[in-house]
């Protein structure tokens, strides 16, 4: 009988076949102990050496078949596998807690993992399968056990499976995949930005029953609605095979002008620009036909570290991302951390609700010096580039102003030293605390732009944890006061002959497109996959329809109406 499941969207697309359940080896380790911490640690080392060399071969293989940017994933297991500190971890387990070789990497990983997961950026938290997928490597190192892709079959699947790491992902041979679907992970698991890249439908947290599933079984999963059909009737296949004809004619011709300008039909030009937090984010961004950068998260060069990244430092890393990109635009966010988002090399407190903490820019009044150093990096680096700066989690006005006399302060101590340095730089702040959106008219005499996060703006808006999937489906952006919100930010903003953009998820949904745009949005920022869909949506789109959307939509009392309007447009 036929049973429908729903889960959530990782990757658009529609993929009807039959399934096939991955169960991986279990894995079993003794009771852990040694007498020979020595020799443990040897085999450890071995161990590494064998890990290494089978991530070398990974990344390579993931170059050569998918791309840059998902070679980088098995680069940054090869960094969490060298970690001095997860090392050392490791070492303290077998030669004072006596512990064996397996015991010890599994204890040491899933206290390393479990650190990740607290952290409050979904990104980073979802580093934690990462993770735990190079500690099963190492495991299996030691224990001498084979990825056991034996039993592959040699058609084409739809892959099932409690979890998916990124090393069973690339694994697969992609000729023989037609989607994805699992029990666990979140939208910005590895295994979901991997099945992006692949351009393969993919639904992540569907309560699927694993025991109960035979493989087989013929399955429809959706993975723009996260939803799948388990044993369809012949009504629901016929239908799903429409929807799969019209979402692969659509992909082909949004691929296609992926680097044509996003004009509406009535003539007015939106700026798309992409999201990134790195190298190799930054040259997807441009394979993908984004206009320049409007969202440079810089927490991944303080993350994961003992100390903080001298100016130096900074300024090597920032002026390779800025090369690639020319003289497109790059909006840089200055450092935010905070909050449940610590680094070991600034004074951080437990708090009760960290959200509401030290965070952001707040964190910066008391450590100045980490932004000033900062900013300087920033604006060396930039030399020749459409630099534009802003910082985050600004609430009032004076915090807005503290940010901006740091970065004069920075431009005038480079100028006073001689160093080159960016030229015509706009200064902006996020807008992603109420009390912001609210005060706009007011803070827009200190800035140049605003940009606005919908991520945290949503979860302060309606105080819903961005973290807790007990609550999640309580706080959408399409939420009158959300959208309340950011069309007061953007009328502030225009009346001052200033411009808005949004670097939250919610700019790359194409349903959000229509009302964004009719409440005057003027640059779109997303993940470096969402350029295409955007730009296609835009080009099918009227400015002056989308106003009288927007009109609309700002008379009505819920998300789930605003929604059930925007899709039935
Ligand atoms: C946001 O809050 O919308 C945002 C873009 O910032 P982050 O997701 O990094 O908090
Ligand atoms: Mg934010």
């Amino acid at each position: 009988m036929s049973k429908t499941i729903k889960g959530l969207s990782a990757s658009p697309g529609v993929a009807i076949g039959p399934i096939w359940v991955y169960r991986p080896a279990e894995i079993f380790i003794d009771d852990g102990q040694t007498k020979q911490p020595e020799e443990e640690w040897i085999l450890f080392l071995d161990a590494t050496a064998t890990a290494r060399r089978q991530l070398q071969a990974l990344e390579e293989k993931a170059r050569h078949e998918i791309g840059p940017a998902e070679a980088e994933i098995f680069a940054a297991h090869q960094m969490f596998l060298e970690d001095p500190d997860l090392q050392g971890m490791i070492e303290g387990l077998i030669r004072e807690e006596m512990l064996n070789a397996p015991a010890a990497v599994q204890n040491a990983v899933e206290g390393y993992a479990g650190a990740f997961e607290e952290m409050d950026d979904a990104y980073f938290r979802e580093r934690a399968a990462d993770i735990r997928d190079v500690g099963a490597r190492l495991i299996r190192c030691l224990l001498g056990i084979d990825h056991d892709l034996n039993s592959f079959p040699d058609r084409p699947v739809i892959i099932v499976a409690e979890d998916l790491t990124p090393s069973d992902t690339v694994q697969f041979p992609k000729e023989q995949l037609l989607g994805f679907c699992t029990m666990r992970g979140g939208p910005t698991s590895h295994t979901a930005i991997l099945a992006r890249s692949l351009g393969l439908p993919a639904v992540v947290s569907a309560p699927v029953d694993l025991d109960f599933l035979q493989d087989d079984t013929t399955v429809i999963l959706d993975g723009g609605s996260g939803q799948i059909v388990i044993d369809p009737s012949k009504g629901s296949l016929a239908e799903a095979e429409k929807m799969q004809e019209a979402w692969l004619a659509a992909e082909k011709s949004a691929l296609a002008a992926a680097h044509d300008p996003a004009i509406t039909l009535d003539g007015q030009v939106v700026e798309i620009v992409a999201n990134i937090g790195n190298l190799a984010d930054a040259h997807e961004a441009l394979e993908k036909g984004a206009e320049g950068v409007g969202l440079f998260r810089t927490e991944f060069l303080f993350l994961e570290r003992a100390d903080m990244p001298d100016e130096e430092e900074q300024y090597l890393a920032y002026r390779d991302i800025f090369q690639v990109m020319g003289e497109r635009p790059m909006l840089v966010r200055t450092l935010d951390i905070g909050g449940d988002k610590s680094v070991s090399y600034i004074g951080f407190e437990e708090e009760q609700n960290p959200f509401l903490g030290w965070r952001g820019i707040r964190m910066m009044d008391d450590h100045p010096h980490l932004l000033l150093t900062q900013l300087r990096a920033l604006l060396r680096a930039g030399a020749g580039c459409d630099l534009r700066i802003m910082v985050p989690m600004v609430a009032t006005k004076n915090e807005a102003e503290f940010g901006r006399s740091l970065l004069e302060k920075a431009q005038t101590q480079l100028r006073s030293e001689g160093l080159k340095q960016a030229q015509q730089v706009q200064y902006g702040i996020m807008i992603e605390v109420p009390s912001a959106a609210l005060m706009a008219a007011q803070i827009i005499d200190v800035v140049d732009f605003f940009s606005i996060g919908t991520n945290d703006l949503t979860q302060y808006t309606l105080a819903v944890d961005r973290t807790n999937e007990r609550v999640a489906h309580l706080g959408s952006p399409f939420d009158p006061a959300v959208l309340k919100l950011i069309q007061m930010t953007i009328d502030a903003a225009h009346a001052k002959n200033k411009w808005v953009g949004m670097c939250g998820e919610f700019a790359g949904q194409p349903l959000a497109v229509p009302v964004l745009l009719g409440l005057g949005l003027d640059e779109f920022s997303m993940a470096p996959t969402a350029v295409p869909g955007v730009k296609e949506c835009i080009r099918r789109l009227s400015a002056a329809d989308c106003k009288v959307v927007a009109e609309k939509v700002m008379e009505m009392g819920s998300a789930d109406e605003v929604r059930a309007y925007l899709e039935k447009q």
